[in-house]
């Protein structure tokens, strides 16, 4: 389930290189290219979902899988405990929601 023509779709695949944070048979986490903040890193299923558009209830469990996993991958990545220190989890969702590649994508972006 995978598009041929998808950025992170040839990132996953290992045709892109990229720098891992974390794999597993449904997720995909590696380090954005231009980080907005010290520490950016970006989660994504494996599935080719283009956007949140496209979630249905059929995908909680991936979601929920996806979303739990942040806040383990942002303290290993070096975001310090809440409450003094903490993460944005961002997802861009369309045009108007300032989405550039459209494969489903969480932005963890932390640090001082
Ligand atoms: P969005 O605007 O939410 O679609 O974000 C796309 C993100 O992908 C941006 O923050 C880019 O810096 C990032 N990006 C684009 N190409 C790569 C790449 N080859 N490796 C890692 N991150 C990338
Ligand atoms: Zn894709």
């Amino acid at each position: 389930m995978q598009d041929p023509n998808c950025l992170f779709c040839k990132i996953i695949a290992g045709k892109i290189p990229s720098k891992k944070v974390y794999e597993d048979e449904h997720v995909y986490a590696f380090h954005d290219i231009a980080p907005w903040a010290p520490i950016h890193f970006l989660m994504v299923p494996k599935l080719h979902i283009p956007s949140m558009a496209q979630i249905t209830p059929e995908n909680s469990a991936l979601m929920g899988h996806l979303l739990a996993l942040a806040p383990k991958l942002a303290l290993e990545q070096g975001c310090r405990p809440y409450p003094e220190g903490g993460y944005r989890i961002v997802t861009n969702t369309g045009a108007e929601g300032g989405q550039e590649v459209h494969h489903l994508h969480f932005h963890v972006m932390g640090g001082p």
